[in-house]
């Protein structure tokens, strides 16, 4: 229905202040020439988490910390505002907007801060602030360069269920609600700048997505509008082999699959928000990752398929905000059900396990959880296994918050021998020590363990390893 549809997400930096917004909407008013284009905008860089930030100081009973941001956020809005639109009159709307959200933002303060209360319903209206200053912002830059950009919330659009800090979107209703909402305003020559990061649940509650949330608003809102195309625009040339600030001969990567690109995204690549790409799976929308401070570059181009490159490694990614736990000792062979007790307890706490490594020779199980849910985790284990501990049927459950996950991903490994092979034996040459490694049976990626200071090298070793630096075409 929209093939031509442009659907362009503008991250924190591409947003971070007037000369980033002026480019990006510069972009977006060039595309609308050709095809019509939505927005979607991150809050400016920075900005999410200071409003985290000072919901934590005022649940802890601080009156000032709401106060003071909310004035230096009035400050850095307003300056930006009066370097994007010339003229004084223009930006009465806009600066009335903004000084609505603000005063929003001081009641939730005042209120989180008088009965020293967070609840994740409140953290999600003070975190989703960011995002609804910038959109009025942004729209307001496209009207300076002729195009009629008009800010809508995106509690306007996306339903979601009512899992505050990550809801997840429902489709169907989703797509109705959007459709009605924004065909009318492409229709009419419009281009809608949507906030990214948030949805409302069925009963009308802000939500948001999680952090990082922007990317997945724009692929769930591409899919509900039928995009032609979704583009990421962000700070760097697209998905690179590795984390660039880790690796400084990272490479962009031409194309790459939803799966790589996933993969990728599920063991930390920052680039893209681990569920980008759940919502264009069924149509196979192409999804765009460019830098908004270099247009002309191509970036990265994921696609269903992507295109294969030999010897099958196609990027690096680590994950460091981890735990390791382990659950073990020589009796357990003989306990009943300690794996299904061990993870029906994380699956109570809703603590994800990003990985799982058991060994039958030590009767060890170790898994990884992020470090936020670590501590609960233990602890959930040891009453769990109170009794068998008591008995020294299980001798230890631990916590190594000290390490991470490095991941080598690529969709063709699974048809090239040796990866493996050749992984561990670049990370020995280069003495990185490896704790514990996971295969899943897909084998799109291999994934270990190791301690938090030998990620770098570890990087660097498989990076060269795989010739990572000079194989993109
Ligand atoms: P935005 O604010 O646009 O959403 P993010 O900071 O969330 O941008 O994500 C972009 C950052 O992701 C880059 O600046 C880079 O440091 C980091 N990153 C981590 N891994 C990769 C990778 N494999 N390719 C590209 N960028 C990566
Ligand atoms: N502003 C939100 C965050 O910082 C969402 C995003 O930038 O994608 O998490
Ligand atoms: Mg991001």
């Amino acid at each position: 229905m929209n093939a031509n549809l442009q659907m362009m997400k503008f991250g924190g930096t591409s947003v971070g202040d007037a000369s980033c917004i002026r480019r990006s909407a510069t972009i977006v008013a060039e595309a609308a020439k050709r095809n019509p284009v939505t927005a979607v905008v991150s809050a400016m860089s920075g900005v999410t988490n200071r409003l985290i930030d000072a919901a934590h100081q005022a649940r802890r009973g601080d009156r000032e910390a709401g106060k003071a941001l909310a004035q230096a956020l009035r400050t850095q809005h307003f300056e930006a505002l009066d370097a994007l639109l010339p003229e004084s009159a223009q930006r009465q709307p806009v600066r009335d907007r903004i000084e609505f959200l603000l005063a929003e933002g001081a009641r939730l303060y005042e209120g989180t801060a008088l009965l020293q209360e967070l609840t994740p319903r409140t953290l999600d209206a003070i975190s989703s602030l960011g995002e609804r200053l910038c959109a009025p912002l942004f729209a307001a830059a496209l009207s300076t360069l002729g195009v009629k950009g008009i800010a809508i919330e995106a509690t306007e659009l996306i339903v979601t269920d009512a899992f505050h800090g990550g809801a997840e979107p429902i489709a169907d209703a989703t797509r109705s609600k959007s459709q009605a909402r924004i065909v009318p305003l492409l229709q009419s020559g419009a281009v809608p700048v949507v906030t990214g990061f948030i949805g409302a649940s069925v009963d009308g509650a802000l939500t948001t997505l999680g952090r990082g949330g922007s990317d997945y608003s724009a692929t769930i809102l591409g899919a509900a509008l039928d995009a032609g195309e979704i583009i990421i625009w962000t700070d760097v040339e697209g998905v690179l082999t590795a984390d660039p600030r880790l690796v400084s001969e990272a490479r962009t990567i031409p194309e790459i699959s939803y799966r790589e690109a996933a993969e990728l995204a599920y063991f930390g690549a920052k680039v893209l928000h681990p569920k980008t790409l759940r919502p264009v799976l069924p149509a196979g929308i192409p999804v765009w990752i460019r830098n908004s401070f270099a247009p002309d570059k191509l970036g990265t181009k994921i696609t269903p398929k992507g295109k294969s490159i030999g010897g099958g490694v196609k990027a690096l990614t680590a994950i460091r905000d981890v735990a390791l736990i382990a659950v073990g000792g020589p009796g357990i062979v003989g306990v009943t059900d300690v794996v299904g007790r061990t993870f029906s307890t994380t699956a109570a706490l809703r603590a994800e396990v990003l990985l799982i490594s058991q060994s039958s020779s030590q009767n060890d199980i170790c898994f990884i959880v992020a470090k936020a849910h670590a501590q609960a985790t233990l602890e959930a284990l040891r009453k769990e296994f109170a009794q068998d501990l008591a008995h020294q049927v299980v001798d230890h459950i631990t916590m190594d918050a000290k390490i991470a996950i490095v991941a080598v991903v690529g969709e063709n490994m699974r048809g090239t021998p040796g990866v493996a092979g050749r992984t561990f034996h670049a990370l020995g040459r280069d003495n990185v020590n490896i704790i514990a490694i996971a295969q899943g049976s897909s084998e799109t990626n291999i994934s270990f363990v190791v301690s938090d200071d030998a990620v770098k090298p570890g990087l660097l070793a498989l990076h060269r390893e795989f010739g990572l630096s000079s194989r993109q075409e």
